[in-house]
């Protein structure tokens, strides 16, 4: 027999554990959850288009760069090729000439896709500041709402947690602890009744009847090795 208090200790948690499921099933609750996801969703992809933005205008200064080196070079083969003579002379200077108008096309290229992935970026980030209000008001509300309900929980849960507490202060602290453990790691009953004398009333698991009244010789309570639970005899 363990503890009645032990027991009443118990079916408060059971209580408690089952308002505190209800708030989390609650709509507002639900909704504000992901709002909340939507909003960082949203406030990731910003980050995210910001510093894409950032490494595009770098992209883009480099490119610049290049391209009036490149300029500055073709300036050169300009007034170099009207001093050419020769034919192959000036082959040499054509074929130089096109290797650096062939760098100007890409790099008119480059400039090109730079510019598409900035406006992609600006339809973007329109697209999401066009949402963004919304959903911050959307999740407010949600969370105005669910705050109502929490409130409203609120006498009850203290009332339990009260009784609770008187509980506690006659309770074995070493079967506190001992049930502490287990619930700390199932949501189910810590201590469940022995059935028909051979069985854990959780797991429902038969034992050995010797091996059940050795263990319960010297004890108040055994462990179900099979579920982990630990199990009383009813009065
Ligand atoms: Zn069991």
């Amino acid at each position: 027999m363990i503890q009645a208090e032990m027991l009443q200790y118990q079916s408060i948690d059971r209580e408690l554990n089952r308002i505190e499921k209800e708030l989390k099933k609650n709509e507002f609750f639900v909704k504000s959850k992901q709002y909340k996801a939507l909003h960082q969703g949203c406030e990731d992809n910003i980050a995210k288009s910001e510093s894409k933005a950032a490494e595009l205008r770098n992209q883009l200064a480099a490119a610049r760069q290049n391209m009036a080196e490149i300029n500055g070079v073709l300036d050169e083969y300009y007034k170099e090729i009207e001093e050419v003579e020769g034919e192959d002379e000036l082959n040499y200077m054509s074929k130089k000439l096109n290797e650096q108008l062939d760098m100007l096309a890409s790099l008119e290229r480059e400039i090109k896709r730079i510019s598409h992935e900035g406006e992609e970026i600006v339809k973007t980030l329109d697209d999401i500041n066009s949402k963004l209000p919304k959903i911050i008001s959307l999740y407010a509300k949600c969370k105005e709402e669910f705050n109502k309900v929490a409130e409203s929980a609120k006498p009850r849960i203290n009332e339990l947690r009260q009784k609770q507490a008187a509980l506690k202060a006659k309770i074995d602290p070493k079967l506190l602890e001992e049930y502490q453990k287990v619930a700390a790691v199932d949501s189910k009953p810590v201590f469940v009744p022995l059935r028909d004398g051979v069985r854990c009333g959780g797991c429902q698991m038969e034992m050995p009847k010797a091996v059940v009244d050795t263990q319960f010789a010297n004890k108040d309570f055994i462990r179900c090795e099979h579920c982990g639970h630990l199990i009383y005899k009813e009065q």
